[in-house]
């Protein structure tokens, strides 16, 4: 899958090797049909605690199967949804989603699953989210206590006032904030204080060879100083190797997120992995 040379242009490389150009507006259109069509799926990637072979937590990511191109990565579509606006059907249907998953698990297996889901600033910062959430929890009888919410840096940076306050609204309720790809945005040591963040996800491209890598040692060495400060345990993304998993576990990282463990995967898959 690679982003094309021309402006705003896709190509497909699919298993004939026959190559499809498409652009951004005709994604747009399609993705108007995507959610009524059933073509959008809930990936499900394990996030692991430090010390412990087995987890309860994961990550939920949106997928495409668009009916001709195939499977549309989210960096291909969620810019033009957030564009489009398209992102709170999208958004909406994977936290209904992860309530669904959740539900089931707790009846079918008696696991108490936590899913974190990301959310665009748009939803973010609609008024009717919060009532939006708690009816899609009681709906699925979710407790607030199995979700995370994964916000970025750009939602932060919107009217202090407004984001303050709406994290506590949802963490009254029981929802927990993770601040997603931290050290690729803005990434203020003042937002982590100034606003309630119960976990800091670190971006991959911190992670990546981080044991060979002293400039981001030194980094990840300074953010670990504050997050153990202030009490907020850090995750890392994006792990790949043994090798970097274990500079990590020295740095006191709680939870380590990568395709060393799993990547996204199906339900199906994710059920193996969890159940064995
Ligand atoms: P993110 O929230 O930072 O998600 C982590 C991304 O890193 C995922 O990409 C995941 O598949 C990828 N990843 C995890 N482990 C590894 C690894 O070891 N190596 C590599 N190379 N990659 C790894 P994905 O699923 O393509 O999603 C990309 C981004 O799209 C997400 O970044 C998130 O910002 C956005 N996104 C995904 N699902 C949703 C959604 O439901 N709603 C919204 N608003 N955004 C979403
Ligand atoms: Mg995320
Ligand atoms: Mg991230
Ligand atoms: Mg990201």
């Amino acid at each position: 899958y690679i982003k094309g040379t021309g402006k705003n242009s896709w190509q497909i490389f699919e298993e004939n090797v026959e190559k499809r150009t498409f652009n951004d507006y005709e994604l747009e259109q399609d993705l108007y049909f995507a959610v009524e069509n059933n073509e959008l799926d809930v990936y499900l990637q394990p996030i692991m605690k430090k010390d412990s072979p087995q987890t309860s937590y994961a990550e939920a990511l949106v997928r495409w199967k668009h009916p001709v191109h195939g499977l549309i990565p989210p960096s291909a579509f969620i810019p033009i949804a957030e564009q489009s606006g398209f992102i709170h059907q999208i958004d909406e249907f994977v936290f209904k989603r992860t309530c669904e998953i959740i539900q089931r698990w707790k009846m079918d297996y008696q696991i108490d699953l936590t899913v974190s889901n990301n959310v665009s600033p748009k939803r973010f910062l609609r008024h009717s989210f919060i009532t939006n959430v708690k009816n899609t929890l009681n709906h699925f009888q979710v407790d607030a206590r199995n979700i995370i919410f994964e916000i970025t840096e750009t939602t932060l940076i919107h009217d202090p006032e407004i984001v303050h306050k709406t994290i506590n609204d949802f963490r009254k309720l029981g929802i927990r904030f993770a601040l997603d790809d931290f050290g690729t945005g803005y990434s203020s040591i003042s937002h982590v204080s100034m606003f309630n963040i119960d976990f800091l996800k670190i971006d991959r491209q911190f992670i990546q060879d981080i044991h060979l890598n002293k400039r981001n040692q030194a980094i990840l060495k300074g953010i670990t100083n504050f997050t153990s400060e202030l009490n907020i345990p850090m995750i890392a993304e994006g792990i790949e190797t043994a090798e970097e998993l274990e500079f990590l576990q020295k740095l006191n990282c709680a939870y380590f997120q990568g395709y060393y463990f799993s990547k996204p995967c199906d339900l199906e898959t994710f059920k193996e992995f969890m159940l064995g």
